[in-house]
């Protein structure tokens, strides 16, 4: 399991700043998560001003 990041994503990069494992990069227009470094937090789906990374 690990979280996913929608194309509702800004590009704030509020998640990318929270995460514990510095799993987030910035990708082509959106943010995009590295599903093998993700340990399932939560914590970009707080940071995240419009709701963008999702549970899978
Ligand atoms: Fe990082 Fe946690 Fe979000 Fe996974 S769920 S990308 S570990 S902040
Ligand atoms: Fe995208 Fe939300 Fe992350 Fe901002 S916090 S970069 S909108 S996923």
């Amino acid at each position: 399991m690990a979280y996913k990041i929608t194309e509702d994503c800004i590009a704030c990069g509020a998640c990318a700043e929270g995460c514990p494992v510095d799993a987030i990069s910035e990708g082509d227009g959106i943010y995009v998560i590295d599903a093998d470094a993700c340990i399932d937090c939560g914590a970009c789906a707080e940071a995240c001003p419009v709701g963008a990374p999702v549970a899978e």
